[in-house]
């Protein structure tokens, strides 16, 4: 009984020592930022110097050419037998784990800190390979897509794409034991059907369309599992989980089936967060402590059932709903609810410019979905027409036409 009790409370011990170097690594996370990057719209020559820079114990070996002729980068660090290998931004523009990962490597350059013991438990038990910003031609054009025109994500079989086939041949050289495969996801996307914005959503692909769990994508899975935990700590609530559909032509799908325990990550959309920062920021501590979990194998211990609790990503959010409005329709007054969207548009041959439409992208029953911004509408009318694809610029009467709300271009002034 006695025992028990002092495991009980080691227990509750090692648990709250995990949340503090969580919580430590949260709000230190300025002091490793690199500050050369600050908003998501860098491109490969803004990498380079970082990578040039690179201290002691990190090896940078260029081990490709993207087809428009810039180079394609390997980092390892690391001295100990499990093998890991992560990649950012295959597709171009999708930057935000890129930018956690050169927070990495400050964070894996410092010393004489409180993470000294978290440094060396991961670079002594793991070594880790780093190819950040694998699609540099699509980050260029801001685009998703190679210089080829081609979704890397949908080549892992017919490897037409030298991107691809490097990616490829690394898995294949290194054979990891775990391997990350980074990305952005619909900023809009919800944790399950909720208002909550999934702002990271995981995945441990199938390998097979029956989607079974065999011993790779149970670590996989027992990964994410912690991953999630250690992330509700930071964002209640908004942590999804991709459908785990199986495609075949999908990196991840195939790496699954080649013997890497494959973790996607996702970084999706947070509230007042345009630049994605503090997703950023997310992303960084969910590597670490992924890493420390592999290094420590406490992984290992967790339950694959948790894995289903996460809810799946949904679609039910917009950036605006206005509800119950009445708009007049050849004199006839209709009850509306009004979603819009405010999107990014690239400047024409100028894709490092950018501005955002707001856009009505639906009309009439709303109910089932939310808005991160909802206008209760109720007894308003709006005098001027609206439709599909309406440009958001609205502006909303009582019955005795006073202006009671403008929403300018999907903003409410
Ligand atoms: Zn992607």
């Amino acid at each position: 009984m006695r025992y028990l009790f002092l495991l009980l409370l080691l227990g509750f011990a090692d648990c709250t020592n995990a949340q503090n170097m969580l919580q430590q690594l949260f709000n230190s996370h300025d002091t490793f930022k690199e500050k050369a990057l600050t908003e998501r719209r860098f491109t490969h020559k803004d990498l380079i110097p970082l990578l040039k820079a690179a201290k002691t114990g990190f090896e940078v070996t260029q081990v490709g050419t993207s087809t428009e002729g810039r180079s394609l980068n390997l980092v390892k660090i690391g001295t100990g037998p499990t093998k890991v290998l992560l990649w950012s931004q295959m597709h171009g523009d999708e930057a935000t784990a890129t930018m956690a990962i050169f927070d990495l490597f400050r964070f894996f350059s410092a010393s004489d800190d409180a993470f000294d013991g978290l440094r060396k438990e991961i670079l002594s038990k793991t070594t880790l390979y780093f190819v950040p910003m694998l699609n540099p031609d699509g980050a260029e054009a801001w685009t998703r897509r190679t210089a080829l025109g081609i979704d890397m994500n949908r080549d892992a079989l017919r490897l037409q794409t030298p991107e691809g086939r490097l990616l490829k041949s690394l898995q294949q050289s290194i054979q990891p034991q775990f391997a990350f495969n980074l990305h952005d996801q619909d900023p809009r996307y919800s944790a399950g059907k909720t208002k909550n914005l999934a702002t990271i959503s995981f995945l441990a692909t199938a390998y097979n369309e029956a989607r079974e769990i065999n011993e790779v994508r149970k670590r996989s899975m027992q990964l994410i599992v912690s991953l999630n935990r250690n992330l509700q700590q930071f964002i209640p609530n908004q942590v999804g989980r991709f459908s785990d559909e199986f495609e075949p032509r999908a990196f991840g799908d195939n790496i699954q089936k080649w013997g890497s325990s494959l973790i996607l990550i996702e970084s999706g959309g947070y509230a007042n967060d345009p630049e994605k920062q503090n997703i950023r920021r997310l992303n960084y501590v969910a590597l670490l402590s992924g890493l420390q979990s592999i290094a420590s194998e406490a992984y290992t211990q967790e339950p694959i059932d948790e894995y289903e609790t996460i809810p799946e990503n949904g679609r039910s959010l917009f950036d605006l709903i206005i509800r119950n409005v009445t708009v007049l329709k050849n004199n006839t007054p209709v009850l509306m609810d009004i979603a819009i969207n405010r999107r990014e548009l690239a400047v024409f041959k100028r894709p490092e410019k950018w501005y955002v439409r707001g856009t009505v992208e639906e009309l009439g029953d709303c109910s089932v979905f939310f808005g991160t911004q909802e206008i209760d509408a109720t007894g308003l009318r709006l005098e001027t027409d609206v439709k599909m694809g309406s440009k958001a610029d609205f502006v909303l009467k009582s019955e005795k036409g006073i202006v009671t709300h403008t929403i300018e271009n999907g903003w409410l002034k």
